[in-house]
C-alpha cells in the first residue's frame, strides 16, 4: 500500500488488543504503525529487562495485528529512522502519504509533545482518541478535584467503587466498611515468610521464546553499558501470558496479599505481590479483568480469600493507580519541576550497584538490578525514603525509578517518586513526607539483622544512617513542617532532643553525606 488513510500510532505501552484505534479501523485503507526508537530507551538510563520487556512485548503484538490482518508498518532498532519518533514519523508519513495520524491519548506528556512535533513537522492532522484503558477518564478526574482543597485519595476510591460496582452490595461498601487495611499490612514472624502453610509459591515465570531471545540479543550488543541483568527476564509479553499471570495470581497469592503487602525479607523479592504491573501498564491487562477476578475470586470462596486482602488488592488498582494518574495528568508539565523540600544533592552512586553496607539499601538495589523489581514499600520505604531524607534531587530521584523498574512509565512513576516518596509536591500525593527511622525498616522486615548498624542508634560508630538522618531531615525542615498537624508528634519528639544530641546527630548526617556523595564516579550518564 503506498497510500493510506490513517496511520494508526500504537506507542510501545498501548499493547491494547481491544484499543479504541482499533475498532474503528479499516485494515483495506489503514495502516498500523509502530516504532522502537532508541530515545525511549535512553532519554533515561534504562535497566536492560525494561528495555527488552517494550521491545519483546511490541514485537509479540505487532504478529497478533498481522495474524488480524493489518498491515504493520515496524521501525526496529538500528534502522535508518530509529533514532526518535520524529525521524520515524517523517520517514513513514513520505512513503505512505497518510490523511491523518491517530493516536490513543499517549501515558505520558513528554511523548505527546514528540507527536505533536513530528505530527505537525510532518504536516499532518493528528486525532487523539480517548483512552478507554484506564476506569476513569480526565474529564472525570478533572471534576472530581474541581473545588476541592485538598484531593485524597481514599474518597476517590469510593467514587470509584459506586461508578464500576466494585466490592458494593446494594450501594454499600461489602462488610460495611471501604477499607479494611487495619486487619492488614503485618510483618513475618522470625521464622519468615517460608516455613509451612505460608511457603511463597513459584509464580508465573516465563521463559523468553525464539523473539524475546532475539530482543535480549539486541539489547545487549546496543546497550551493554546500561545498568541491570537479563539473566531472569521472564515477564509476560503475550496478553496470553498476562492472563496466566492473573489467573496465577488470583489462585496462589491473592489471599496473602493484604497480610504481608508492607513485608520485606532478604533475598524474596516478590513474596505474595501480584506483580501485574507491568502486563497493566502494556495494557495487556485491563484493570477492570483484573478487579472483577479479584472480586469474584472472592465471592466465590469466601472461605479462601479475606476480605481485608481482597478490599486491599482492589484499592491499589481500582483507587491508587488510577489516581496517580490522574494527579499525572491534572499537574502535568509544572508537576516535574516541583522540589518543595529544596533538597540538591545528588543521587548516591551506590543506586546503580547496590554496593553499599546498608543491608536494607543493598537487598532493595541488587534485587532491582536483578529483576526491575521491587514492591511498594521497598520503593516507598527503603530506597523513596532514604534519598529523601539524605537531600537528593528530585528530579534525580525520578529519573533513578524511570529507569530502574520494568513496570516505569512516567505517569504512574512521577506521582509516587516526586509525591509520594520525596514530598517535592508539597503534599498533593501524600498528606506528610513518610519519613522514618531504620525501626520501621526493622519492624518490617529481617535486614537489620544482616546489617552492620543498629536501628535504634542515631549518633557513633554503628548509628543507622535511616535513624541518623530521621532526626536531621526532620530538623532541617521544622519550620516548613510545623504547620502540618500529621506531623505534631514527630516533631514533639525531635524538641525532646538536647541540644547536644541534636548537634551531634547534625554532624553525623552531614559526614554520612560527605562520605556517600564523595564515593561518586557518576558511572551513569549525565541527568537530563
Ligand atoms: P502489587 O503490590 O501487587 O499491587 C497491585 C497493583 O496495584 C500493581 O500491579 C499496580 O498496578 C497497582 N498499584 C499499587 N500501588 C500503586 C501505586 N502507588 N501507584 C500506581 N499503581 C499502583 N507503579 C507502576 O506501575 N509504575 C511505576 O513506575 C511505579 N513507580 C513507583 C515509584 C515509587 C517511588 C513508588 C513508591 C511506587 C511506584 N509504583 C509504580 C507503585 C508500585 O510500587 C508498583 O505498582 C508495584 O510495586 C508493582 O508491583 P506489583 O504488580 O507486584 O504490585
Ligand atoms: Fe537499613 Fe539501618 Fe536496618 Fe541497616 S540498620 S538494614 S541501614 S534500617
Amino acid at each position: 500500500m503506498l497510500h493510506c488513510r490513517h496511520l494508526l500510532l500504537v506507542l510501545g505501552d498501548q499493547l491494547d488488543c481491544d484499543s479504541p484505534l482499533l475498532r474503528d479501523a479499516d485494515p483495506h485503507s489503514d495502516v498500523v504503525w509502530m516504532a522502537e526508537v532508541v530515545e525511549e530507551s535512553t532519554h533515561v538510563w534504562s535497566h536492560k529487562a525494561r528495555i527488552v520487556l517494550f521491545l519483546s512485548a511490541m514485537r509479540h503484538f505487532a504478529q497478533w495485528l498481522r495474524e488480524q490482518g493489518f498491515e504493520v508498518r515496524y521501525t526496529k532498532l538500528g534502522e535508518a529512522q530509529s533514532g526518535s519518533f520524529a525521524q520515524a514519523l517523517a520517514a513513514d508519513c513520505e512513503r505512505l502519504e497518510p490523511e491523518a495520524l491517530r493516536v490513543v491519548q499517549p501515558g505520558d506528556h513528554r511523548v505527546l509533545e514528540a507527536l505533536r512535533l513530528a505530527a505537525s513537522a510532518a504536516d499532518r492532522p493528528l486525532q487523539i482518541l480517548e483512552d478507554t484503558h484506564f476506569l476513569c477518564t480526565m474529564a472525570e478526574f478533572r471534576a472530581h478535584a474541581h473545588g476541592r482543597k485538598q484531593l485524597r485519595m481514599e474518597y476517590f476510591y469510593r467514587e470509584m467503587r459506586r461508578k464500576h460496582d466494585i466490592l458494593m452490595d446494594a450501594g454499600q461498601p461489602v462488610g460495611g466498611d471501604w477499607n479494611y487495611d487495619q486487619q492488614n499490612r503485618k510483618a513475618f514472624d522470625k521464622q519468615g515468610p517460608n516455613p509451612g502453610p505460608r511457603d511463597i509459591p513459584e509464580g508465573a515465570f516465563f521463559e523468553p521464546d525464539a523473539l524475546t531471545r532475539d530482543v535480549i540479543a539486541d539489547v545487549e550488543a546496543r546497550f551493554p553499558k546500561h545498568p541491570g541483568t537479563l539473566t531472569h527476564f521472564r515477564w509476560p509479553v503475550t496478553r496470553q501470558q498476562a492472563l496466566l499471570a492473573l489467573d496465577d495470581f488470583l489462585q496462589q497469592r491473592l489471599p496473602r496479599f493484604g497480610d504481608f503487602q508492607d513485608a520485606m525479607w532478604a533475598g524474596e523479592p516478590f513474596l505474595f505481590h501480584a506483580r501485574l504491573s507491568t502486563s497493566l501498564n502494556l495494557k495487556l491487562l485491563h484493570p477492570l479483568e483484573v478487579v472483577q477476578g479479584a472480586e469474584a475470586a472472592w465471592r466465590q470462596r469466601p472461605q479462601c480469600y479475606p476480605l481485608a486482602a481482597v478490599e486491599g488488592f482492589i484499592r491499589q488498582v481500582l483507587g491508587w493507580r488510577e489516581y496517580v494518574r490522574g494527579i499525572y495528568w491534572l499537574a502535568m508539565p509544572d508537576y516535574l519541576e516541583r522540589n518543595a523540600l529544596d533538597a540538591q544533592h545528588p543521587l548516591p552512586d551506590f543506586y546503580w550497584t547496590g554496593d553499599t553496607q546498608m543491608h536494607c539499601l543493598r537487598q532493595a538495589i541488587e534485587q532491582t538490578l536483578a529483576h526491575g523489581y521491587a514492591h511498594h514499600i521497598q520503593r516507598l520505604m527503603v530506597t523513596g525514603l532514604y534519598a529523601m531524607m539524605l537531600g537528593v534531587h528530585p528530579r534525580q530521584v525520578h529519573e533513578w525509578y524511570l529507569a530502574v523498574y520494568v513496570d516505569a512509565v512516567e505517569w504512574a512513576e512521577l506521582p509516587n517518586t516526586l509525591g509520594m516518596s520525596q514530598y517535592a509536591d508539597g503534599g498533593t500525593m501524600a498528606s506528610k513526607p513518610y519519613a522514618a527511622t531504620g525501626k520501621y525498616i526493622q519492624r518490617m522486615s529481617n535486614y537489620c539483622e544482616g546489617c552492620r548498624y543498629r536501628p535504634e542508634e542515631a549518633v557513633g560508630p554503628t548509628a543507622c544512617p535511616f535513624t541518623t538522618l530521621y532526626w536531621d531531615f526532620l530538623s532541617r525542615h521544622r519550620e516548613a513542617l510545623a504547620g502540618n498537624h500529621r506531623m505534631g508528634m514527630q516533631l514533639r519528639n525531635l524538641d525532646r532532643l538536647t541540644p547536644e544530641k541534636l548537634e551531634a546527630v547534625r554532624h553525623q548526617a552531614q559526614a554520612h553525606r560527605d562520605s556517600v556523595l564523595a564515593e561518586r564516579t557518576t558511572k551513569q550518564p549525565a541527568p537530563s
